[in-house]
């Protein structure tokens, strides 16, 4: 009994469960439970049905509830499949010429873009790099994300990949929002490495990886497919060695070019990101695989450009995740509600879409089957909003923020 707490009552308690994996979702398809609550043992979902009756059947004494005096909707933690919180410095310089007119791939040219932040990351000291990452941890959680992946990407060679890790891996174990990390060495060839793209991907596979592994650093390995960056039969051949090696695979691709998400698909990739250059062709391929489409509609609003087809998407059957792309320079905002939901308005998502685009569709993306939903058995992340009616949440832009966080059952002042 001591170990048993029971959370509510929610005025509504959507549950996410019972939702198809893939395609169209109709918001007619959501549970929702009235007055709900939910049972939970040691940090995982026991039980979720009326408040009432659960707290009746079990005669729970008064310190084992967190009791709910305000009106509000529950949710599972929502989750960000893909951010670049792991930097220093600053990117508005380049903000700046991208707002008067310059092109991401112009200003790359010029030496701005992902170098400048390379640069700026190896500079900084660990201590700092932490600093900085766990700050825009804690905000993610205050936004009511309880699990973000976190790509490393800033240092391109092996003492700073490293470092990025280990920074991640220190936020992870310090902060209550869950991490988890990928390795994105292969974001672009380092302007100072002594080699070719085949030769730089065979530094990360043959030393830089073996040395994540050892040190518990990450299960996961991300490549930048695009013109400026790595080309398909490289990404193929470093994605295949990579997966022998034990990783789990995703992949930056179809931004500008609609190129990687075949890639995706030919080494079982979990999810490819991005895709706002994807045609019909790439989007029935996705929708015969198992990958995940991950949209980021942050960085269509950082880049000023159209969002990724996500209603295509949806329509021919793919499963849809967002991401809030969370990084220096073209998705500087790091707000996912507020993305999802300018997304929804523009492609004509659902409630139901949109949230489960950033609950269970996100986690399966990250290959986590234990959180996403409210049902036994799953962790018991649970976010809730002041209000009664859940539309209430989009409707309001990324301005509601949740008014509740519990993190693994536990609360969070
Ligand atoms: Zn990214």
């Amino acid at each position: 009994m001591k170990d048993l707490k029971l959370i509510g009552p929610f005025s509504q308690l959507l549950t996410m469960n019972g939702l198809l994996e893939k395609g169209p979702l109709d918001d007619s398809a959501l549970e929702i439970i009235e007055n709900g609550g939910v049972l939970i043992r040691n940090g995982i979902i026991q039980k979720v049905g009326k408040y009432d009756s659960l707290k009746n059947d079990i005669k729970l004494p008064k310190a084992n509830l967190i009791h709910i005096d305000e009106k509000t909707v529950g949710l599972p933690g929502f989750i960000d499949p893909h951010t670049h919180i792991c930097f220093a410095g600053s990117r508005a310089n380049d903000y700046a010429k991208r707002i008067s007119g310059k092109t991401y791939l112009e200003i790359a040219r010029e030496g701005g873009g992902i170098w400048q932040t390379v640069q700026q990351t190896r500079q900084a000291d660990p201590d700092q790099l932490y600093a900085n990452t766990l700050n825009r941890a804690e905000k993610m959680l205050e936004l009511g994300i309880t699990t973000a992946e976190v790509k490393s990407g800033y240092g391109l060679n092996m003492e700073d990949e490293l470092k990025m890790l280990k920074t991640i891996d220190r936020v992870h174990k310090n902060a209550q929002i869950d991490l988890v990390s990928t390795c994105l060495a292969a974001h672009m060839v380092p302007k100072d490495f002594n080699g070719n793209s085949r030769q730089y991907l065979d530094f990360i596979l043959t030393e830089l990886l073996p040395q994540v592994i050892q040190n518990g650093l990450s299960r996961r390995v991300d490549i930048f497919i695009e013109k400026e960056a790595f080309g398909e039969v490289d990404a193929l051949y470093f994605l295949q060695k990579s997966k022998v090696l034990g990783f789990d695979l995703t992949i930056h691709g179809d931004q500008f070019t609609p190129m990687g998400s075949q890639v995706a698909i030919e080494t079982g990739a979990l999810s490819v990101d991005h895709l706002e250059s994807s045609t019909d062709k790439e989007i029935l391929a996705l929708a015969k695989s198992d990958v995940i489409s991950t949209v980021l509609p942050g960085a269509s609003l950082g880049l000023g450009m159209p969002f990724a087809p996500a209603r295509k998407l949806l329509n021919a059957g793919n499963a849809l995740a967002i991401g809030s792309d969370w990084n220096p320079g073209s998705a500087p905002m790091g707000n996912l509600l507020l993305q999802a939901s300018l997304l929804s308005t523009s492609e004509k998502l659902t409630n139901a879409e949109t949230f489960a685009g950033i609950t269970f569709r996100a986690a399966k993306a990250l290959n986590f089957h234990d959180r996403g939903k409210l049902a036994t058995g799953m962790l018991a992340d649970i976010i809730a909003f002041p209000c009664t009616d859940y539309r209430e949440i989009l409707y309001h832009q990324g301005q509601l923020r949740p008014s509740i966080i519990v993190k693994k059952g536990n609360k969070i002042d």
